[in-house]
């Protein structure tokens, strides 16, 4: 606390990012990057914007990135919303468009920065919990608030709502915003992009971290009615006209340029999701169904805190979150083959109490 800080300032509780250790050798599962990168055009494109242009501002309005957003998801222009990675865009979407002096609600076991926003704009949190198989019931949705934001697949479970849900969901708060967060939802989950041409209550929010392996870009955006687009963007410019930069605007409209190579890249952390998750169950791990880049796995018998120090100590960084109900659990993201078998290696020497090698 510090008597030159706004009083608000000494209130607040950051969300807490997972770490980014450099360590020669470290097998990084802890915050859901992809570990096969961009696409190789997507790098070609930065090289390129790498020029003496950088002097110039660039484009307020994001238009050439918007447009191939626009162009993949089949929507219109007006329809898109681009910012500094997707956790930027919710931060405007819960003061644009959830900030209506009544409790938003999102599931209790979800994205730990809801809550933060939340506090940051005086909105007054109304958290859901969810059932005993950490599952969403949309109707526990129904009734007045200031509007829905949920992950789909839901994060850290990789737990997948199906479209029927979420179009119930839709009709529950016909005047409320709905947000569907799918930040991961090319891992095996429906999209409800298909869902906006009939509902004007809905925003789908997306990223580029994820399935397109561009975490370090920060570039995340929103598709929904052009209502919506147009709030989102008037708080935008009172708070920073230029959030994309010229690398990133360049680096990630190059990604919706190769498609082939975002089939290719989900396809193999499926795969790999896959085996990992058959491994974790044959150590007796009890692992929830993920569509997502993670899985969400707790040992009956091991320490969640204890399997993730005994990893750090073997180079292997895993999430753990200190939360009520899910304090025995480890988010795990999906690596190459190479890093899951290593983390099954580790596990495997940890259950049986081996010491680390030296
Ligand atoms: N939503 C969810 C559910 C996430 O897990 C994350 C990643 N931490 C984000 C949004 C934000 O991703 P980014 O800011 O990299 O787009």
């Amino acid at each position: 606390m510090s008597r030159f800080w706004s009083p608000m300032v000494g209130q607040l509780t950051p969300y807490t990012p997972g770490e980014q250790l450099k360590l020669p050798g470290l097998i990084k599962l802890n915050t859901n990057e992809n570990p096969y990168g961009p696409s190789p055009a997507v790098l070609d494109a930065v090289r390129a914007a790498a020029t003496d242009e950088l002097r110039l501002y660039p484009d307020p309005e994001a238009l050439a990135l918007r447009q191939a957003i626009a162009g993949h998801h089949g929507v219109a222009i007006d329809q898109v919303f681009v910012g500094n990675g997707s956790d930027e865009v919710l931060g405007h979407v819960f003061h644009a468009l959830l900030s209506h002096g009544q409790p938003v609600r999102f599931p209790d076991i979800s994205y730990s920065f809801y809550p933060v926003y939340c506090q940051l704009y005086g909105i007054t949190p109304a958290p859901v919990p969810v059932n005993e198989r950490f599952e969403i019931d949309v109707a526990d949705y129904a009734g007045p608030c200031g509007g829905v934001i949920l992950p789909n697949p839901n994060a850290p479970t990789g737990i997948a709502l199906p479209l029927a849900d979420i179009e119930r969901l839709l009709a529950l708060q016909p005047d409320r915003v709905v947000v569907i967060d799918e930040a991961y939802v090319d891992f095996g989950a429906q999209s409800a992009v298909s869902l906006l041409a009939t509902h004007p209550n809905l925003l789908v929010v997306q990223t580029v971290s994820k399935s397109r392996g561009l975490a370090g870009l920060r570039v995340g955006y929103a598709l929904g009615a052009p209502e919506l687009i147009l709030g989102l963007e008037r708080v935008k410019s009172s708070f920073n006209s230029y959030p994309v930069d010229r690398v990133a605007m360049a680096g990630a409209t190059a990604s919706f340029g190769d498609a082939a190579y975002l089939d290719q890249s989900r396809q193999r952390v499926m795969q790999s999701r896959g085996w990992l998750a058959r491994e974790l169950a044959a150590l007796g791990f009890e692992v929830l169904p993920s569509s997502a880049n993670f899985v969400f796995a707790r040992h009956p018998a091991h320490d969640a805190a204890a399997l993730m120090q005994g990893l750090r100590e073997r180079a292997i960084l895993v999430r753990h979150f200190r939360l009520p109900r899910i304090e025995q659990f480890l988010r795990i993201s999906v690596g190459t083959d190479e890093h899951c078998a290593a983390l099954i290696d580790a596990l495997n020497d940890l259950l049986a109490g081996a010491p680390p090698a030296p």
